[in-house]
């Protein structure tokens, strides 16, 4: 499952900057051209975290429309489904502005 190893990277990169740390939420943001369902993400970060350091950790999700800027017209356009083209002359000359993000953007650690 798609979802399965976006959980499996968010756990590693929150282990490396955890060091150690208890950490009792973790905020990521997502770009809506990574594909991610936020309900089968959560879901797959219980399955990863379950019986870990990580148990318990609460993940909030932020999802990032795609957009993208067209080259001939230079209308920005925000994308419902991933096919590159502009929302306003129709052209496929464009470039994708954001929808591409994957980060861990910050950690709650547990003061003890
Ligand atoms: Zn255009």
């Amino acid at each position: 499952m798609h979802e399965l190893s976006i959980a499996e990277a968010i756990a590693h990169k929150v282990r490396e900057r955890a060091g150690g740390r208890s950490v009792s939420a973790v905020a990521i943001r997502v770009g809506h051209f990574r594909q991610a369902v936020p309900d089968a993400l959560q879901f797959c970060w219980t399955m990863v975290t379950d019986g870990t350091g990580l148990e318990g950790c609460r993940l909030e999700i932020e999802q990032v429309p795609a957009t993208v800027r067209c080259l001939d017209c230079d209308t920005v356009t925000t994308l419902d489904v991933p096919i590159l083209v502009c929302g306003s002359c129709g052209e496929s000359n464009v470039t994708l502005l954001t929808g591409e993000e994957f980060m861990v953007v910050s950690l709650e650690i547990l003061e003890v």
